[in-house]
């Protein structure tokens, strides 16, 4: 194959020859052949680390540093067994780390699969959907507004077809398109006959032969661009690490003041305590709490994606959890995007149509009244309107109908069939010269189509007002008469009031040699045939859904392009608050905005709106203090995409560009997602909160035990060794357990947390003081009292270890219920992550406190049984505690707290 730069200077023709292809499309077979020798249309794979760099990565970190600098110490201090040990926590540490990031990045791998972009070709003659890698040269593409162009391709047709290519060029404004020769064209953006893979399809529609794939493409030339790879954090994370990083320092400027001030003041050996002081940084430093943060991250990704929402950008994992108000389109989301015509309305006739699915066989039988014959020839040019002003094709796909494009162009052409046109009759007597595609700024799509007897029609379709603005007359029965322009209005408004879609459909004649067309050749040239209404019903799912967030303190805004009685009858259906408060598209250009900031709270219908609406609207909500999600799906809701505190993409019917301005993607486009999404995105914040209140207050008691006994000079009611193995096996097991927390059972039915809730705030601040207090009173309360009863040290040690670990137990079944009680079954129960957590822990505490090889190495002794209740008991009653400040704080200080946000 030539080199890509000369394919703007060929011909159609040419191109076609040299790439193999036709306007038919290639065949299955020659695209298998073809794809086996050049493979996929991908861009090669950004390198990877390697793993081993990876590993090694896992121990640059100032925690390691000082781990490893006091292993050194100790073994040159002879204390082999300790060293042996923070070696082993220093390992273990990495290879959780290593592990759990592959995990993660396996997640985010698997996710950006499922984002990868689909594109609609012709093959063998029909139009159809395949991946974008399956491209191949030859293919022949069909491009919209919103398309990202899936392949450098050379146009073979375009209308208004503008491309954005600042990914190539650099140039932000977009490019004129066009299919004829050029004989110049040296630079990129001066090849208006060429679209080039990876730019954006700004607005128009195109057909263009493929003619590079993958890295022969003129962005797979440039390398670096690709390397989109995305880390695991999120602001929340990247606050707490910094928080760990001066932390780290902190603890360790103190274990050197400890070092000093005890060397120069007590008379305990430097050896003795230096280990000491060892043990206090290792108890101190949160060191696991980083990595169970990344892993809370990537479970919480993972259940997303399988609630259908993806995440593209991951802070939104966190904002989503803070939603107060979401914006959401009508149809498809709220509603199935399964439509039917139900109603079709003629100046002297109306029918209503039974639904029969998509297939589009004759079936006069569904229309009632019976179709009068003196209606027929009526009703056939409104069908041949409704057949020809389309873009969808209806397929049999065994004995199933499907419908390839627009859902509601597919009811039309099925419409169509039911009246009696056949569409391959139709396919071979029609061709379509023109086009006006439809946009949602002017509402209306028209063709120009011509036979081959010469006879030519302007064909349109569109939002009634939009129809009607450009018609002066109406059919009557076969013979054009003045619009009755209020009769239309008002018909219009019923059938939108039974929460139907309404279309106008319209033609005018044409002259056989007219080959392109405006909208000033319709301006008071259209004959009006009718209207059509469209039902499209409400997904059950989103119903509950609905209601769902609104008791969870999160309003719900419909803005829809669609007419006002319509949205707002499916409002009604649907659940919203103020289903009868509709603001429309042209009221609110008359708003000012201070106006808009006081109505908007008590609408929650907006129609006819356009994209640019959307922006003052997230503008406006958000200048009221809320956080708000917006979906989109076309090209022109990109701004208010990126805008919106999470901008959500429709994965299916949405366009690249609007996936490419958001933070999350709905893998079903179904408001269900949405809701789970939330409800994912509350649970994963408190996750994070609980791996974080589990891990601050633990660490303060397990080192404040150390400190006070050093401070009275008396000896370690736990060895250094044995916080060091505390502190392993723990970090391994029960600090893990809290990522896979599943939601608490209350969580939709809080309000939204303020976003700028602070998670190191007093409230965190109190429970580490509260229970440091406590884990230091029960260590060293069984320390003394196991003293007290005449045991020996090591005894006393092994006791006082044992409830450490046994406190971090019930401390964690506790921290599983933040906003209701802990003691209920389902609490107890727990989660598997948790049991094989606590399994796991105590049969680690078992081994060192009785198997005989372990009690030489961490020097403990066997504890009597009773002993062992006992210490099950301090646990209990360190349980009961918390427990019983929790259940007063709920009730007597969130009481009090004012509404988080106030409801819109
Ligand atoms: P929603 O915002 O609820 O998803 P929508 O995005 O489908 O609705 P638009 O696509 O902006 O709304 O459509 C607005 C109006 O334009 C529709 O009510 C319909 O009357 C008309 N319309 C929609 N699609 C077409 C089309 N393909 N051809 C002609 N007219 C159309």
């Amino acid at each position: 194959m030539s080199s890509p730069p000369d394919w703007h200077l060929l011909s159609v023709d040419d191109v076609l020859q040299a790439t193999g292809g036709s306007l038919e499309g290639l065949s299955q077979a020659d695209v298998t052949r073809i794809r086996a020798e050049i493979g996929p249309n991908r861009l090669p794979e950004p390198q990877r680390v390697s793993m081993l760099l990876r590993f090694a990565h896992q121990f640059h970190n100032i925690l390691i540093y000082t781990l490893l600098a006091a292993a050194g110490i100790t073994a040159l201090l002879s204390h082999y067994v300790d060293t042996l040990v923070i070696l082993a926590v220093v390992l273990i540490n990495a290879v959780i780390g290593f592990v759990q990031e592959g995990k993660a990045e396996q997640a985010l791998d698997a996710i950006r699969h499922l984002l990868a972009p689909r594109a609609a070709v012709i093959r063998e003659g029909a139009r159809t959907t395949v991946d974008g890698e399956d491209l191949v040269p030859g293919d022949l593409v069909l491009l919209e507004a919103g398309d990202k162009v899936p392949a450098d391709m050379r146009l073979v047709s375009a209308h208004d077809l503008r491309i954005q290519e600042s990914i190539l060029t650099g140039e932000s404004i977009a490019v004129d398109k066009q299919e004829g020769m050029i004989t110049d064209g040296a630079s990129l953006g001066d090849r208006t006959n060429m679209a080039f893979s990876g730019t954006l399809v700004v607005s128009g529609q195109g057909r263009g032969v493929v003619v590079a794939t993958g890295a022969t493409t003129e962005i797979g030339h440039i390398s670096g661009l690709i390397a989109d790879v995305q880390t695991l954090t999120t602001p929340l994370v990247e606050q707490m690490d910094r928080f760990a990083k001066w932390l780290t320092l902190f603890i360790v400027s103190v274990s050197l003041v400890m070092l000093g001030a005890g060397s120069l003041f007590s008379d305990m050996g430097f050896s003795a305590l230096f280990i000491a002081v060892v043990a206090f940084l290792v108890s101190a430093i949160p060191e696991g709490l980083p990595a169970v943060l990344t892993i809370t991250l990537a479970v919480g990704v993972q259940v997303m994606a399988r609630r259908k929402a993806i995440v593209r950008r991951l802070p939104a994992i966190e904002t989503i959890g803070s939603v107060s108000v979401i914006c959401t389109d009508k149809t498809g989301t709220l509603t199935r995007n399964e439509m039917s015509v139900a109603t079709v309305q003629a100046r002297y006739w109306s029918y209503q149509i039974a639904d029969k699915g998509y297939d589009p066989s004759p079936a006069p039988e569904a229309f009632t009244p019976a179709i009068e014959t003196e209606y027929q020839q009526d009703l056939t040019n409104l069908a041949l309107v409704a057949a020809l002003c389309n873009d969808a094709e209806v397929q049999a796909q065994g004995s199933t109908w499907q419908v390839e494009g627009d859902p509601m162009e597919g009811a039309l052409k099925v419409l169509a069939g039911k009246i009696g046109l056949d569409r391959g009759e139709l396919k071979q007597d029609w061709q379509r010269i023109d086009a006006i595609p439809f946009d949602a700024r002017h509402k209306y799509m028209a063709t120009l189509v011509r036979n081959g007897g010469g006879v030519a029609h302007i064909l349109a379709k569109g939002a009634p007002e939009a129809i009607l603005d450009l018609c002066q007359q109406q059919s009557g029965n076969g013979s054009d008469e003045p619009l009755d322009l209020d009769y239309w209005r008002e018909q219009a408004e019923q059938i939108a009031a039974e929460g139907q879609r309404v279309l106008a459909l319209a033609w005018c004649s044409a002259d056989a040699g007219k080959t392109a067309i405006v909208k000033e050749d319709m301006q008071g040239a259209l004959v009006l045939l009718g209207l059509v209404g469209l039902i499209d019903p409400p997904r059950p799912e989103a119903i509950e859904a609905v209601a769902e967030c609104r008791a969870a303190g999160i309003s719900i805004k419909m803005i829809t392009g669609d007419h006002a009685a319509t949205a707002s009858a499916i409002a009604s259906r649907i659940g919203l608050q103020y289903p009868d408060a509709v603001i429309t598209g042209a009221e609110l250009e008359q708003l000012s905005d201070e106006e808009l900031v006081k109505r908007i709270a008590t609408t929650d219908v907006f129609a006819r709106t356009t994209p640019e609406h959307k922006l003052r609207l997230v503008t406006a909500l958000q200048s009221l203090g809320q956080t708000v999600a917006m979906t989109g799906d076309g090209v022109n809701d990109a701004p208010a995409l990126k805008r919106a505190d999470v901008g959500i993409a429709m994965g299916l019917k949405g366009s690249e560009a609007a996936k490419e301005a958001s933070a999350l993607v709905l893998a079903d486009d179904n408001f269900a997602s949405i809701a789970a999404a939330v409800r994912e995105g509350r649970t994963v914040y408190d996750n994070i909160k609980k791996v974080i209140s589990w891990t601050l207050p633990t660490s303060a008691g397990e080192s404040a035990t150390i400190v006070l006994a050093l401070l009275l000079g008396m000896s370690l009611p736990i060895t250094p060794i044995q916080i060091l193995w505390v502190n392993m096996i723990t970090a391994v097991t029960l600090g893990i357990a809290l990522a896979f927390e599943p939601t608490e059972r209350f969580t939709m039915k809080r309000p939204p947390r303020p976003r700028d809730e602070p998670i190191l705030g007093g409230e965190l601040i109190w429970h580490v003081i509260l229970v440091g207090a406590l884990f230091l009173g029960g260590i060293f309360g069984i320390y003394l009292y196991a003293l007290d009863r005449g045991y020996s040290e090591l005894l006393a040690q092994a006791m006082a270890m044992n409830t450490l670990v046994v406190m971090k137990i019930f401390h964690l079944f506790f921290i599983r219920n933040i906003y209701g009680t802990s003691l209920n079954w389902r609490a107890v129960m727990g989660t598997p992550a948790v049991w094989i957590a606590v399994v796991v822990v105590t049969m680690g505490q078992f081994a060192i406190t009785y198997a005989p090889f372990m009690q030489a190495i961490f020097a403990t002794e066997a504890i009597p049984f009773i002993d062992g209740v006992l210490i099950v008991g301090v646990g209990v009653v360190l349980f009961v505690l918390i427990e019983m400040e929790k259940q007063i704080r709920l009730r007597f200080f969130y009481r009090q707290r004012p509404q988080a946000v106030a409801r819109v």
